[in-house]
Parts: structure tokens; sequence; C-alpha cells
């Protein structure tokens, strides 16, 4: 290479690398510039909090204990849909202690509907950790929280702040909403270094005075004032001439999140097969969907009458009526079930079978419980994806009495 070819080189190298240096530099500038105006949002934010926070029940009782079961039970679930589970709660387990010492049936039965049920069985096997190894008293460090089982970086956050005054970030969904609209971020939240980003700019505000109350003036402003699906209600928020997106009139286009992908559809038939004045329940697998839940008896597909009567008689059973019922649909985080039922009535003469007691029953999904309106209700949880055949069940079994 000639002399004049490599200084031509090494100049446009030179460029490509300053060009590079000034475009960082300017997005250093642009990240410190948006941190830079969260902080000018709390004295507003607590001032409408003062004003405007909902009266929950959780509100009152700022007991770690009482923090904690709210914070996990308003995990994915609307806080209305909370509130009498919370109530029921405290009353059946008013301590941590009472919580621990129970069996873990009594505790997934309170948990009855309210979906996830890894949280429940989570917030027992805390309890008893607690118990043995904290005296019965929650930790208070966001360190110890967060190695509680079911406690992730968002829960320790908030009990760590609002049980605890611990000067830390929770970051919810509703959070990074109102953050990228406040500031305009463009990043995709649903990438772990967008979040990563967004809760070390809320870490860098939460102030010392009032962590808890500040975390939560962030939340109640994104599920009350500045809701999704490009629906906020600027003009009553109180940080909106700190708002970004809403001074160049681009509220619908944060928070920016990539679509989720579809949802699998499956369809499944559930049976509700009566026997006398008790129904076929069997216990699910120990993992996985609605672990070591019980449930009723459900196969893939849309079965015709005809096949069910098959099924059951393949299973050594004597239907003698099959009903069809109306259809229902859950919806869980990946998968969507379409579901079909039938009340299926048996022949009690040709049954002989004798059962263990029900908190001993350990039978796999061949293996059928009979259990009647008593142990349905008080003792056996049954997940809400079969809230609409649960209930047809119950009225049956009451009108049949
Ligand atoms: S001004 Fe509008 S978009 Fe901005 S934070 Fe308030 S409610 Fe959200």
């Amino acid at each position: 290479m000639d002399q004049q070819k490599y200084l031509t080189n090494q100049r446009n190298k030179e460029k490509i690398l300053q060009g590079n240096n000034l475009e960082q530099e300017r997005n250093k500038n642009l990240q410190e510039n948006k941190a830079g105006r969260l902080k000018k949002i709390v004295v507003p934010l607590l001032q409408w909090y003062d004003n405007n926070a909902r009266d929950l029940p959780w509100r009152e009782n700022s007991e770690p204990y009482a923090v904690w079961i709210s914070e996990i039970m308003l995990q994915q679930t609307r806080v209305e849909a909370v509130k009498p589970y919370y109530d029921r709660w405290l009353k059946a387990f008013p301590t941590l202690s009472a919580l621990a010492a129970a069996p873990e049936e009594e505790v997934l039965k309170l948990w009855e509907g309210l979906g996830y049920y890894s949280r429940a069985r989570n917030i027992h096997k805390t309890a008893k950790i607690v118990e043995e190894n904290y005296e019965g008293m929650l930790p208070s460090s966001f360190e110890a929280l967060l190695k509680l089982p079911g406690v992730g970086e968002y829960s320790a956050g908030s009990i760590g702040s609002i049980a605890f005054q611990l000067p830390v970030p929770c970051v919810d969904g509703n959070v990074l909403r109102v953050i990228t609209r406040i500031t305009a971020e463009d990043a995709d939240i649903s990438e772990p270094s967008t979040k990563k980003l967004l809760t070390e700019w809320v870490r860098a505000i939460v102030p010392d005075a009032r962590p808890g109350d500040f975390n939560q003036s962030l939340m109640e402003l994104g599920a009350s004032i500045c809701l999704p699906n490009g629906l906020p209600k600027c003009e009553s928020c109180p940080v909106s001439s700190l708002c970004e997106a809403f001074q160049q009139n681009k509220t619908t286009d944060f928070p920016v999140k990539k679509p989720k992908p579809q949802r699998k559809k499956e369809k499944r038939t559930v049976l509700l097969i009566l026997l006398g004045d008790k129904a076929a329940v069997r216990k699910r697998k120990d993992s996985g969907l609605l672990a070591s839940l019980w449930e009723y008896p459900n196969y893939p597909g849309e079965l015709k009458e005809q096949e069910v009567i098959e099924k059951l008689q393949a299973k050594g059973l004597s239907p003698v009526t099959a009903i069809k019922l109306k259809k229902a649909k859950h919806i869980f985080t990946h998968i969507e079930w379409q579901l079909s039922g039938y009340l299926v009535t048996l022949d009690e003469s040709l049954f002989s079978e004798k059962q263990v007691d029900w908190a001993e029953f350990s039978g796999g999904e061949d293996d059928f419980f009979w259990a009647n309106s008593d142990l349905l209700h008080e003792h056996l949880t049954i997940p809400s994806a079969f809230k609409v055949y649960h209930q047809i069940l119950l009225n049956t079994l009451q009108s049949a009495h």
C-alpha cells in the first residue's frame, strides 16, 4: 500500500471512531437528561398521592406480614379481585405463625379462584422458612427478602419499601408505562435490558423519606391516570408538565413493546360424572400447569356424546345419561382452553369401588375420587379454569339433595 492510500485509510478510521464516540456521547447525554427529568416528579407525585390514594384494605395495615400477602396477591391480579381474598386470608391466618402451621390444602383452598397457585405454595413455604429462621418476622433487608420463595426484585422492592421503608425501587408494568411516557423512552419494555435501565432510573429518585408511598404513587398513577392502550387521562395528571410524551403529543407511542406471541388454543372436554350424591374429581400431576390441584376429569378435543360414553365404559363405569353442557373458555398466560362439557350420570348399582380419605388420595390421571358437595365446598381446591362447570355441578348436587 502506498503512503497516500495508507493515510486516507487512517483518516477514515479516525472519522468512524470519532463518529461512534460522538454517538455514544449523545446517547449518554440523552439518557442523563431523561433520568434528570424524572427527579422532578417526586414532589408533585407524592402530593397527588396524599390527596388521591384509593382506600384499599391493605393500605390500612402496614404490618410486614399483611403487606407481603397483599403484594403477592396483587401480582397479575386486579385490585377488585384481590380484596375479598385478602380479607378472608387475614381472618383465617391472622399471623405468619398461623399460616406456617396450616396444612397446604387449607392454604390452597383459600386461594381457590385467584390463579397462579405457585404463589400460594410459595407463601406457605416462606411462612415456614420465616418461622424457622427469622423467629416469625419477615426479614427487613432487600437481599434477605429476595431469597424467599416467590419473592423477586419487584416484590422485594414493594415489601421492602412499604413495610420497612427501604429506599428501593419496585417497577411493574404500570411503572414501566409511566416512566417511558414521562421520558419518551422508546426502548422495548419487554427487553430485560430496558427494564433494568428504567429500574435504575427509579432507584435514583426513590426518596429516603417516603419510599413506600412514592413507589405506590407511581403504581397508582399508572393504575388510575396513566392508563394503558393509549387512554391516559393527561388532563388530570399531576406530572403532565414534566411529561415528554404529553408535551410532544405522542402519548400513544409509549410504551414500545413487541407483540406477544399468539396463545395456543386447546379444545378439551370436561366431564361432570355423577355417582349418587358424589362427583368424580382427580388430582393433577405435581408439576406443570395447575400442578397438584383437583380437577374434573377432562380430555383433549371436543368429544361427541358416544365418545364420552365409550371412554367411561372403557374405564369400567356404567354411564346412563350424558347431557351436553354449555361451552366455556379459560385463558392462561400461554394457552387458551376452549372447553365443552357433559353431565354424566352413572348407574350406582353397578359400582363397588372403596376409596381412601381425600387427604391421602394420590391417584393419577386415570384415578377418580368421588367427592360430595361438602368436600368440594370446604376442602378441595378446584381451579377457576373449571369455574363454569364447578358451579353447574354444585347446583346439580344441591338440587338433587
Ligand atoms: S401526562 Fe399523560 S402520558 Fe404523561 S404521565 Fe401523565 S397521564 Fe401519563
